[in-house]
Parts: structure tokens; C-alpha cells; sequence
């Protein structure tokens, strides 16, 4: 490839289904399948976006059979080096109520069974063989990323909860009250289905990945009703989705050019032989 087709990826969530107005459609294929959807090209404020629909644009895709590895390799692959990853997640307290923008500063994983590595040994379609690597993680998000998203948020008179810890659970279900409960005693802020192991993929590949939560409703521990629906996900989602492209489009504006990043993100693989060709 030549040029790069875009430099920033989203990629939206429930409820989230398209971005930009004026897009270019791209198939792309990957080592590891397809991904979500086609990825549509765009731009905002002269930077160049591609918007990828993580469900798929119908909705076809349960969180657990997302193909992660495919969707955040192809972003890659268009050029792409910084991410912006919005999702619905459930408040675990009280204060978190729908409405609520939390930008988590850590991540647990309560996942199972998920493809979360492009470093398996396994050999490829294609014939590489990815060497077995272990990457930091201490701090999962792009700092940059969350200063730069906290600000955008700011700007829009809509104050962010700055950090807090996003518990990804393995889904589609939503979690019982004891689980809820569990969760919100370990300290824990929010709780989604989608944010593992794609931050983690995304650190595979040097990209910049930064996590905005919209907290849609209270998880099942944190009120005393009957518990969430995937209605009253979307219901909330869609009476936030203006503001949160708002907050999206200030921090693809507010974002470092490519070759202008400072973080640990751009050399995660410094010193690690990974054994094949990042795209
Ligand atoms: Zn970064």
C-alpha cells in the first residue's frame, strides 16, 4: 500500500452503526478472516477516519464472536495507528447512572475463551509463524489517547468521569445481581462485553487505544429494578449518540499525527521478535 488510506480508526458500538456522512466503503481481508463489517473511510478536520461497526451494521454479531483480531488488523492495515473505541457498558455504582462518560484508566478480563493474541505460535494461512511474545500491559490504555478524549468531552460541557476500571464480561447475557455485586465490591466502575481483547490487540500492534464508556444503564447489583434490557441499552445509547460523535470528532481533530506519538503505545514491541510482518 502506498499512501495511508486513513490514521485513525473508530470503532463504534451498540447502537452506533455509522459515524461520518460521507464515506468511502473498504472490504478488507485479513490473516485472520474478515472483519465486523466494511470500514468506512472519511475525514474530520483534514484527518483521515476509518469507522468500523463492531457488531456489524445490523447488529449481526454477539460480542463473543466479534472477530477481533480481524477487525483491529485491518484498521492496521489501512494505516490506521490510533484508536478511538466508544461502547455501552452497565454503571457499577450508584453514581454512574445512564448518561455518564467514563473513560477507564484499567481494564479486567472476564472473558473466556476468546482469541486474544496474535503471538500464538500458530501457524497463519499464509504461512508465517507469529513467535509467542508477552507485552506490558500494566497500563492498557493510550495515555494520550485518554487526555485527548477527557478534553473533548470537556469541551462539550459534558464532564467525564476520569478513570475507573472496565470489567468485560464474556456475555451476550447481562450479569446476575450477585455478579453485579461482586463486580462493584472489587472496585470496580463499569462493566461491558467488548473491551477485551480488543485493547489488548490493539497494544499487540503498536496502535493507541483509547476506551470511551457511556454507561446506558445501572448493572443489575447497582439498582433495585428489574434489571437491564438491551432496549433501554439502545434507548440511552440513542439519546446520547450526538454528543458522543461531538466528543469523537473534537478528539480525531485533537490527536497526534501519526508520526508525532509519544506514548509506549508506537514501540509496545520494542525488543520482541513477533515473527511476522505487522501490515
Ligand atoms: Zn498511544
Amino acid at each position: 500500500m502506498s499512501a495511508a488510506e486513513a490514521e485513525i480508526g473508530v470503532i463504534g458500538g451498540s447502537g452506533f452503526y455509522s459515524f461520518l456522512d460521507d464515506v468511502t466503503e473498504v472490504t478488507v481481508e485479513t490473516p485472520y478472516g474478515a472483519p465486523s463489517d466494511s470500514l468506512f473511510l472519511g475525514e474530520i478536520a483534514g484527518r483521515r477516519v476509518a469507522f468500523l461497526p463492531r457488531h456489524g451494521r445490523k447488529h449481526g454479531l454477539p460480542p463473543h464472536r466479534i472477530n477481533y483480531r480481524a477487525n483491529l488488523w485491518a484498521l492496521r492495515s489501512l494505516g490506521v495507528r490510533q484508536v478511538l473505541g466508544p461502547c455501552a457498558v452497565g454503571g457499577l455504582r450508584p453514581e454512574y447512572g445512564p448518561g455518564t462518560l467514563l473513560v477507564p484508566d484499567q481494564l479486567v478480563d472476564r472473558t473466556k475463551g476468546r482469541a486474544q493474541t496474535y503471538y500464538d505460535g500458530e501457524q497463519r494461512e499464509d504461512g508465517q509463524v507469529p513467535n509467542v511474545v508477552h507485552l506490558t500491559f500494566s497500563d492498557p490504555y493510550c495515555a494520550t489517547g485518554r487526555r485527548v478524549a477527557l478534553a473533548a468531552a470537556r469541551g462539550r460541557g459534558w464532564e467525564p468521569v476520569d478513570s475507573g476500571t472496565l470489567c468485560v464480561i464474556e456475555g451476550p447475557r447481562f450479569s446476575t445481581r450477585a455478579e453485579s455485586r461482586w463486580h462493584a465490591a472489587q472496585g470496580w466502575s463499569v462493566v461491558g462485553m467488548t473491551g477485551h481483547p480488543e485493547a489488548v490487540l490493539a497494544r499487540e500492534l503498536e496502535l493507541c487505544y483509547t476506551s470511551l464508556t457511556l454507561v446506558t444503564d445501572l448493572d443489575a447489583g447497582a439498582e433495585s429494578g428489574e434489571g437491564v434490557s438491551h432496549a433501554e441499552v439502545l434507548e440511552v445509547f440513542g439519546q446520547n449518540i450526538g454528543r458522543l460523535r461531538e466528543v469523537l470528532f473534537d478528539a480525531v481533530a485533537a490527536l497526534p499525527v501519526t508520526g508525532e506519538r509519544d506514548c509506549g503505545c508506537a514501540t509496545a514491541l520494542l525488543g520482541q521478535e513477533p515473527g511476522i510482518e505487522l501490515p
